[in-house]
């Protein structure tokens, strides 16, 4: 299969070293190298600290797969007004996402008022953060 559609909206680029050779599982840093005939199926980007001795400086254009991941994503806020709520949510999410080397495409966002809830708590569970407890 090929392809001649350029991308108009795209993640920053990630070297393709695979992830069972790195702590992180996957290489984060961007690349400035890449392999000659580097295709849609043969990703060979690479960056400065994982670039084969047969590669060359990155140009012009290359095959990439871009995923889209459509999904809910919910937070519950305690701000005042839906938009406030929601550029708090925006922002979160895009640091989240950018960390992980994404993009975040808004397409659409709402918010809801309504009551919730909660789930009883154990007495060893009042005081915790609700960010694990190691
Ligand atoms: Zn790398």
């Amino acid at each position: 299969m090929t392809t001649t559609n350029y991308l108009q909206l795209m993640s920053p680029l990630r070297c393709c070293m695979p992830g069972e050779f790195l702590q992180e599982g996957f290489c984060p840093y961007r690349p400035a190298w890449m392999m000659p005939g580097q295709s849609w199926d043969r990703p060979g980007l690479f960056c400065e600290r994982h670039r084969p001795f047969a590669a060359v400086p990155l140009s012009g254009d290359v095959a990439v797969r871009r995923l889209e991941l459509r999904t809910a994503i919910y937070f519950a806020s305690i701000k005042g007004s839906s938009a406030a709520a929601q550029q708090e949510a925006l922002h979160t999410l895009i640091s989240l996402v950018e960390r992980a080397g994404g993009l975040v495409n808004l397409v659409d966002s709402s918010s809801v008022m309504g009551l919730w809830r909660v789930p009883a708590l154990s007495a060893s569970q009042h005081g915790q953060t609700g960010k694990g407890s190691g």
